[in-house]
């Protein structure tokens, strides 16, 4: 029997909507290698995103084997089953081996009252004044705090234990990474709710190597953070104390780490997230999705003619299936649709304002963040598309893979993961 799977310390996801980039993808974790950072490469798709564009969870590792072996990657990397719940899981199970098991929906419903009255006698030491190594004052809490954010969490981790039996049943002991997350919620979870759903994943004995909160402000896709800086530093420092202090206290595997999920772009917090890594010693997940696929549009964009054209046509029907596009990711996106541009003036753009529009280049006057977040969740347009759209890409494909990786190494390895 081979030992457990344990994911290393850095380790970023990476999204592939349409199984084309996973080289180009790759290829920025051996930049990242080579540099000294190892950033293990997660592939990850959700069930969702396999629904919108009807694909199948082989796929995923299919072009990641691909990718592994024209570059000659040897060291770790992973296939992860994204956002899948108990209705969902089974497709997956073959072709992964990291499971983001999702139970925010069932954040709010309430456990029985005898299993929220079990979990609270058993844990005294979550009751008064608790010290938590690292955080300035430590956290104060009732009975009845921890009663309410029982009756708040308990039933959605015990959901997490019935979905990770259920994989573990079928994957074997140790066969593979599980993640816990909580991010796409309404609101987010505090350091001391994190410390409480932490010792109810012990109790339920979900071995969780990471876990996904929702942090403080707005994650919204493919774009900046928006909230408060200093106190997402505050938190999120916070909980990378109050996980070091239930790794101890509970038993939980001595690698979970905090897993940012709608990584991608959160330049203002990344800062942030670095020095907090760094002070604490801590290992990081850092959860990309559709970024890459919107550097497949920059690179039709950028490549001009055909890609130009169909770039222009993705945008408009974006744009007039808008209220469709956004419903599934209301909680991650903000889109002001006062601040789009029509069809018609995107139709005349050129090859430059296109990709200027697109590109997330903060300091170019012309990007457009609510263009972006609608092209963004605007991938279903595509692969509509079909052949075409894949066709073009593939035609293309050296100009979209130098974009990929210019994205994901120069702006999101390199500030989280280069550390010296
Ligand atoms: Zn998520």
């Amino acid at each position: 029997m081979s030992e457990n799977l344990n994911i290393g310390r850095y380790s970023l996801g990476m999204g592939d909507r349409f199984g084309q980039q996973a080289e180009a993808q790759l290829r920025a974790c051996l930049m990242a290698a080579e540099q000294g950072a190892p950033v293990v490469p997660v592939w990850n798709k959700s069930n969702r995103e396999h629904m919108i564009i009807g694909s199948e969870p082989s796929s995923v590792r299919a072009a990641a084997e691909a990718a592994i072996k024209n570059l000659n990657w040897n060291s770790e990397w992973h296939v992860d089953a994204d956002h899948i719940r108990l209705e969902t899981v089974d497709r997956f199970l073959s072709a992964s081996d990291f499971f983001t098991i999702d139970v925010a929906d069932s954040i709010g419903k309430p456990a029985s009252a005898e299993d929220v009255k079990a979990f609270v006698d058993k844990h005294p030491e979550l009751i008064g004044s608790v010290e938590i190594p690292g955080v300035a004052g430590g956290a104060t809490t009732t009975r009845t705090e921890v009663e309410r954010v029982a009756n708040k969490f308990l039933f959605a981790v015990q959901e997490a234990g019935a979905i990770f039996r259920h994989i573990e049943r079928n994957k074997g002991k140790g066969r593979f990474i599980a993640e816990i997350s909580m991010d796409e919620t309404d609101s987010p979870q505090t350091p001391i709710e994190l410390l409480i759903i932490l010792a109810a994943i012990a109790d339920e004995e979900i071995p969780v190597q990471t876990i996904a909160p929702k942090f403080t402000g707005r994650f919204n896709k493919g774009v900046d953070y928006v909230g408060d800086v200093a106190q997402f530093e505050k938190e999120f420092n916070d909980d990378l104390c109050v996980i070091k202090f239930a790794i101890q206290k509970y038993g939980l595997p001595a690698n979970l780490k905090l897993s940012v999920h709608s990584g991608s772009d959160k330049f203002s917090i990344y800062p942030a997230i670095r020095r907090a890594v760094k002070k604490h010693d801590a290992g990081l997940h850092l959860k990309t999705a559709g970024t890459t696929w919107l550097e497949e549009v920059i690179g039709l964009a950028e490549a001009g003619g055909e890609g130009l054209i169909l770039a222009k046509e993705i945008y408009a029907a974006a744009l007039e299936h808008i209220d469709e596009l956004c419903a599934p990711y209301a909680t991650v996106i903000d889109i002001d649709r006062a601040k789009l541009p029509s069809a018609t003036a995107v139709s005349n753009w050129t090859s430059e304002q296109y990709v200027n529009a697109l590109r997330h280049d903060q300091s170019c006057k012309e990007f457009n963040p609510h263009l972006r977040q609608l092209l963004h969740v605007g991938f279903k347009i595509a692969a509509k598309k079909g052949a075409r759209y894949l066709d073009l890409v593939r035609a293309n494909q050296s100009v979209v893979a130098r974009n990929v990786t210019h994205n994901l190494f120069e702006r999101h390895i390199k500030p989280i993961f280069l550390m010296n």
